[in-house]
C-alpha cells in the first residue's frame, strides 16, 4: 500500500473505509505523514456495535472453554513477537517514540495477551460454604460488547492492556484509540484475524473521541468502557456511565512524586528519578513529576541531577541511542511551554532547560528538553495540575511529616517513588503515602501480574494482575437444591440461610 492510498478500518469483520473525514497520521519527529485513512463515523460506531454484539451471540466465542479461547490469545502473543521490529519501528513512527521504548511496548503487549491467555484458562469459579440444603457456587460470565478508548502515549500497550483480558472472558471489543495514533490498533486487530478471532468480535474505530467515543460509551448495547486517559474526559465518560448504570475502569492522570530521603543512594536515587521524569519525554500518566529531597542533600543531590539530565540524548527516535524523542505534537508542546512560563512567573527558576532545542533534527520535530524547576511550592499550579512533558519541579523538604502531608496534597493518586536505603522507613512512608503503586528504590518498573490503577482523579478500577479478567465479567452466584422434600413455606416453619 502507499502513503496516498486510503487504509481500510476494521469495522465488524470488514475492513473497509471509514465514513468520516480523511486525515493523515504524522510522525512527531518530522511532522510528516506517515498513512491516510478515513476517519469512523457515527454510522460506523452502530455498525462496530451491532456487529459486535452479534459476534458475542453467534460466533460460538463466549461458549468455547477457556483453554479454546486461550489459544487464540497464545496465537496472538506469536504473531505480535513474529512481527515485532515492524510493529515497533511503525508505532515509533506513530507517536515518535524512541525505538528501544516502543520495541519494549510491542514486547509488552505479547506479553499480556500470553499473560491473559493463562488467567483465562487458569480461572477458577468457587463452590461456596452452603448453609442450607444446597450447593452455592460463584461463577463468572461476559458481558457482551466492551468500549476500549485508549489514548495516545502508549498504543498497543494501552490496547492489548484491555483487549486481551476482555476477549478472555469472552467478550467483543471496540476500540477507540487515539485520533492521531490509530495505526497500532488496526495491526492489532489484523493480527488478532490472523490469530483466528472470529470476525466482528474485534473493531477499530479511529476518529474524534468527542464525537466516536462519546457515541460508544452512550451506546446501549455497550456494557462497560474500559477508558484510559485523561481526567475530565474519564469523569465525563463516568457521568455517562453512571445513567446507563455501566461499569467503568478510568485509567487518568498522575501528578507523581518522588522522594529522595536522607539515606538514599544516591547512584541509584539520580538514575531513578531521571528515568521516572524523563523517559518517554514525560509523556506519561506515571511520570515522577514532583520531586521531594532531604534539605541535608538538596543541593548535591540536584547539582548531580541536573549534570545528568543535561547529558540525555533527545533526538531522532529512530537512533537506538536515544533517550528522549519528540513530543506528540506542536500543540501539545506549546501546553508544556505554558506550563514552564507560568512556573516561571510563580517564581520558580529554571535549573536546566526550558526552551525548545534548535538546528538540524530539531527544527522538523516538536522536541523539548529536559526542563527542571525549583523555588516554588506544592501548591502552586505546576506542581498541581499535570504538565505530561518533561518537566520536574523540585523541592526540598524538612522532616517526613511536612513531606508526607505534601506529596499527598494532590488530586491525583497514581504512583510514587521512594528512594532510602533503610527499609524500615520506606515500609513506613510508602504504607502512608497515597497511591495506586509505590515504587521503593525503583520506579516505572511493570509486571502485567500485578494490578495497576489510580486513587481519587488518577481513576476508579485496576487493570492488570491475574483477577484483571474479572473487571469484564460479572459474578453470578448459582444454587442447587439438594432437599429431599419440597421447600417448607405456607403455614411451615422456614429455615431462611442467614
Ligand atoms: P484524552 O482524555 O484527551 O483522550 C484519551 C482518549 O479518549 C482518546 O482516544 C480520545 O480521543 C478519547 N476521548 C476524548 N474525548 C472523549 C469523549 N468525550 N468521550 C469518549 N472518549 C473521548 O487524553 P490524552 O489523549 O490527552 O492522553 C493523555 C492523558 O492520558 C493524560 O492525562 C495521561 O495521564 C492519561 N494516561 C493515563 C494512563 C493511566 O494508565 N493512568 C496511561 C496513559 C495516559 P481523541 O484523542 O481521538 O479525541
Amino acid at each position: 500500500m502507499t502513503l496516498e492510498q486510503t487504509l481500510p478500518i476494521c469495522i465488524a469483520g470488514d475492513w473497509r473505509l471509514g465514513r468520516g473525514e480523511r486525515y493523515a497520521t504524522c510522525y512527531p519527529a518530522t511532522g510528516e505523514a506517515v498513512a491516510w485513512l478515513n476517519a469512523a463515523s457515527v454510522d460506523d460506531v452502530e455498525d462496530a456495535v451491532q456487529g459486535a454484539h452479534q459476534a458475542f451471540l453467534h460466533s460460538g466465542w463466549a461458549q468455547r472453554k477457556p483453554h479454546e479461547r486461550a489459544s487464540v490469545l497464545y496465537r496472538i502473543a506469536e504473531l505480535i513477537r513474529a512481527r515485532s521490529e515492524e510493529l515497533a519501528q511503525l508505532q515509533r513512527q506513530d507517536n515518535g517514540k524512541p525505538i528501544n521504548e516502543t520495541r519494549a511496548l510491542v514486547a509488552s503487549a505479547a506479553g499480556t495477551f500470553q499473560f491473559f491467555a493463562a488467567a483465562c484458562e487458569t480461572l477458577e469459579e468457587t463452590i461456596t460454604p452452603s448453609r442450607g440444603d444446597f450447593v452455592s457456587m460463584s461463577v463468572y460470565e461476559p458481558m457482551g460488547v466492551i468500549a476500549a478508548i485508549t489514548p495516545w502515549n502508549s498504543p498497543i500497550a494501552s490496547e492489548a492492556q484491555k483487549v486481551a483480558p476482555a476477549l478472555a472472558a469472552g467478550n467483543a471489543v471496540v476500540i477507540k484509540p487515539a485520533e492521531i495514533t490509530p495505526l497500532m490498533a488496526l495491526q492489532l486487530a489484523q493480527i488478532c484475524e490472523e490469530a483466528g478471532l472470529p470476525k466482528g468480535l474485534l473493531s477499530v474505530l479511529p476518529g474524534k473521541g468527542s464525537l466516536l467515543g462519546d457515541a460508544l460509551t452512550r451506546h446501549p448495547l455497550v456494557k462497560r468502557v474500559s477508558f484510559t486517559g485523561g481526567t475530565k474526559t474519564g469523569k465525563h465518560i463516568a457521568h455517562i456511565a453512571a445513567d446507563k448504570m455501566m461499569p467503568v475502569s478510568l485509567e487518568l492522570g498522575g501528578k507523581s512524586p518522588t522522594i529522595v530521603l536522607d539515606d538514599a543512594d544516591l547512584d541509584h536515587a539520580v538514575a531513578g528519578v531521571l528515568y521516572g521524569i524523563f523517559s518517554s519525554s514525560g509523556e506519561a500518566c506515571i511520570a515522577g513529576s514532583r520531586l521531594f529531597v532531604a534539605r541535608a542533600l538538596y543541593e548535591p543531590f540536584m547539582a548531580r541531577l541536573v549534570a545528568a539530565a543535561a547529558e540525555l540524548r533527545v533526538g531522532d527516535p529512530a537512533d537506538e541511542r536515544t533517550q528522549m524523542g519528540p513530543l506528540i505534537s506542536a500543540a501539545h508542546r506549546e501546553s508544556v511551554e505554558r506550563y514552564v512560563a507560568l512556573g516561571v512567573a510563580e517564581g520558580g527558576r529554571l535549573l536546566l532547560g526550558g526552551e525548545r532545542p534548535s538546528g538540524s533534527v530539531y527544527d522538523q520535530g516538536y522536541y523539548y528538553p529536559p526542563t527542571i524547576l525549583e523555588g516554588l511550592s506544592n501548591s502552586q499550579q505546576v506542581c498541581q495540575e499535570e504538565i505530561f512533558g518533561p518537566v520536574l519541579v523540585a523541592m526540598p523538604f524538612d522532616d517526613e511529616a511536612q513531606l508526607l502531608e505534601q506529596a499527598n496534597d494532590s488530586l491525583y493518586a497514581l504512583a510514587a517513588g521512594i528512594w532510602t536505603r533503610d527499609y524500615k522507613r520506606a515500609w513506613a512512608l510508602g504504607r502512608k503515602i497515597q497511591a495506586g503503586t509505590v515504587w521503593i528504590n525503583t520506579y516505572k518498573q511493570f509486571s502485567i501480574s500485578t494490578p495497576f490503577g489510580g486513587w481519587r482523579d488518577s481513576g476508579l478500577g485496576r487493570e492488570k494482575g491475574r483477577l484483571g479478567i474479572l473487571q469484564y465479567m460479572e459474578q453470578k452466584s448459582l444454587y442447587w437444591g439438594m432437599n429431599e422434600q419440597p421447600l417448607a413455606w405456607a403455614g411451615v416453619q422456614t429455615e431462611v440461610g442467614l
